[in-house]
């Protein structure tokens, strides 16, 4: 019999995919969860598209005499499902949240690598949320970091995975959130990612050993991106992509944003856009801009619209290149 069902794909490696069962088949032969491995090779037959981790897809198989899954015939990749969205660094599909983290001190926190992870949030149609470590060393700039972030409109954590504080108000909001969604966390080496991982899914520490959520971060290990299976408190399902690329999120080499698309990866703006003196203002320094209006009165706050112009500069540079 020829079955086919609805799979995530978790992970590719050596040439094979590896991919989850995202629901029970009528029949039986295939239980939400079950795990099947393909080569990569041959497994998916359609020109253009390759399937990326995070693909939903649908997959063919066929069983044998008792019913089960025949993993000896082919199993095939029939078609992927419509993405959300496509990342290029790290190669995955269908990020629902980025945990952007960084800590209020110790690294000193940079709101233009903040703005840098929202922005290609914004662009991706990825939902940022912001997470500031390390709040015992540095009270002050967290709350400052929280005030900047939380006028956005971003959900903002304050917390110190070193003293358990802020835990259960991000665990909280992670079990309302996530259910079936895709999360990663990035942020500069040392901000606490690790930490708050652990914190907020101690059975990690389990299997960090195993499935390796940290062997993969160091600098000079491979850059394959994975899906980890993770249950959260309400016992809901969420899967985290352990990648070590998101850490070094480069700008420069990522071209999905224009020039002109810049300043919609600033939901904050939107609200003065009509309002500037000229049609073509560019938000930097016009008489009768708006935007720079706002920042003066202290409804914008000047980090963001400091980050927005050298990011304007950085795209028209690379323009040119
Ligand atoms: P990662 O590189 O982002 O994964 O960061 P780690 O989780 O490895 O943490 C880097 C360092 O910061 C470690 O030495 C941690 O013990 C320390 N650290 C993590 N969270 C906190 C915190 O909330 N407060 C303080 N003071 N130190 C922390
Ligand atoms: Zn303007």
């Amino acid at each position: 019999m020829t079955l086919h069902c609805r799979v995530r794909l978790l992970g590719s490696s050596g040439g094979l995919y590896s991919v989850r069962a995202e629901e029970d088949d009528p029949s039986g032969a295939v239980r939400r969860g079950d795990r099947f491995a393909l080569s990569a090779r041959g497994a998916f037959r359609h020109q253009g598209t390759s399937p990326l981790v995070g693909d939903l897809a649908i997959l063919r198989l066929e069983t044998d005499e008792n019913g089960n899954p025949d993993r000896e015939r082919g199993i095939l990749m029939e078609s992927l499902l419509p993405r959300k969205n496509e990342l290029i660094r790290p190669p995955m599909a269908n990020l629902d949240y980025l945990l952007i983290t960084a800590a209020a001190a110790s690294p000193a926190p940079s709101t233009l690598a903040l703005d840098k992870l929202t922005a290609a949030c914004e662009a991706q149609k990825v939902t940022p949320m912001i997470i500031i470590n390390k709040c015992d060393l540095s009270p002050e700039t967290a709350e400052l970091l929280y005030a900047v972030y939380a006028g956005v409109g971003y959900p903002v954590f304050l917390v110190s995975a070193k003293e358990g504080v802020g835990e259960d108000a991000l665990r909280d909001a992670l079990s309302s959130l996530l259910p079936g969604k895709t999360a990663a966390f990035a942020g500069a080496s040392g901000v606490g990612k690790s930490s708050c991982l652990n914190m907020l899914f101690p059975q990690l520490r389990l299997q960090t050993n195993t499935v390796s959520v940290r062997t993969g971060r160091g600098r000079h290990t491979t850059r394959a991106v994975s899906l980890l299976p993770l249950e959260l408190e309400n016992g809901a399902e969420c899967f985290l992509a352990d990648t070590p690329g998101f850490g070094l999120l480069d700008f420069e080499n990522y071209d999905f944003l224009g020039e002109d698309e810049l300043i919609w990866a600033f939901p904050e703006f939107e609200p003065y856009l009509t309002r500037c003196r000229y049609t073509k203002c560019t938000h930097t320094k016009e008489e009768g801009c708006a935007i720079l209006a706002a920042v003066k009165e202290g409804k914008i706050a000047p980090s963001r619209h400091g980050s927005y112009v050298l990011l304007r500069d950085e795209l028209r540079r690379n323009r040119w290149k």
